[in-house]
């Protein structure tokens, strides 16, 4: 069988007894043309070995197949789905290789060898926010991320200063890539629908990123400053200088750290 002959994903889903587990944050996308839009807005992604966080049913796995990715690593963590996952392994012609594991325990270069690395997922929300600091703080980042999360995280993370949403995930997705939501989906879209609607963030990392001990430092100071974001600076940052750190690094010891913009927090990490 070729890619173009597999079953619908419901069949798919029905000849295999499957159906979604709240556990393991499932809500799948049945639909190949919201996952090949997924596909698309990931690309450019020739010659990459694209990761794929949660393959679950296949319908993101398929479109990235169609893609011309040298080659699709899928990590599942739920065993129910392998069976399924080494059928389209088999219509993928050795282009895809299915992980049985917890993508918080893998190591994703070793995963995708010598080429250069894209993630594209719908991720499990209650493991999204830490895959997404696990792979931005990586000292080899991916070359590229695309990635479905709740909407409303997918604002905390491309959220610009003075805003509610803006805090430490902002901060640190901001110094250390450009990140844009470049798709909604409404919860209807999925099955089951979740509660809330989702977003599709690209992040594209910085050539100019900090290092890792910079982003160590930076990361110590974000905690303090939005661990108490009503407070001044002068106050929230005192046990790691306060008025003298924000004075060695031009920002006014006066504001709050949701008006400080991720320059203002990257010399601040600087003057630690
Ligand atoms: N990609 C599929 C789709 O779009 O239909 C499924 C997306 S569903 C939101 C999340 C998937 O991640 C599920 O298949 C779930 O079993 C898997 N998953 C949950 N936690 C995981 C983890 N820690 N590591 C790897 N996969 C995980």
């Amino acid at each position: 069988m070729n890619l173009d002959d597999l079953p619908s994903l419901r069949e798919t889903l029905d000849a295999h007894g499957l159906s979604a587990k709240k556990s393991f944050g499932q809500h799948f996308l049945l639909d190949l043309n919201v996952t090949r839009k997924i596909a698309r807005l990931a690309g450019p992604l020739t010659g990459r070995t694209v990761l794929e966080v949660g393959p679950g049913p296949g319908g993101l796995t398929r479109a990235l197949l169609e893609t011309d990715a040298a080659r699709v690593v899928a990590v599942e963590k739920d065993p129910r789905f392998l069976p399924l996952l080494h059928e389209l392994a088999e219509a993928g012609a050795g282009r895809l290789t299915v992980v049985e594991a917890d993508a918080l325990d893998v190591d994703e270069a070793a995963l995708a060898g010598a080429e250069p690395w894209s993630v594209v997922a719908n991720l499990p929300y209650n493991v999204g926010t830490p895959l997404l600091i696990k792979w931005l703080t990586r000292p080899d980042p991916p070359a590229s991320l695309t990635l479905m999360f709740q909407q409303e995280v997918a604002e905390r993370i491309t959220a610009e200063p003075g805003t509610e949403a803006y805090g430490r995930l902002a901060v640190i997705a901001g110094a250390v890539s450009r990140a844009e939501i470049v798709m909604t989906l409404p919860a209807r879209a999925f099955t089951p629908p979740p509660r809330v609607d989702s977003a599709v963030v690209r992040l594209d990392p910085r050539a100019d990123r900090p290092g890792p001990a910079d982003l160590a430092r930076l990361e110590r100071v974000t905690g303090a400053a939005f661990g108490q974001r009503r407070k001044m600076l002068r106050s929230s940052l005192k046990p790691l200088g306060g008025e003298d750190l924000c004075r060695a690094a031009g920002v006014d010891p006066a504001v709050r750290a949701e008006t400080v913009d991720v320059a203002g927090f990257l010399r601040l990490a600087a003057a630690l």
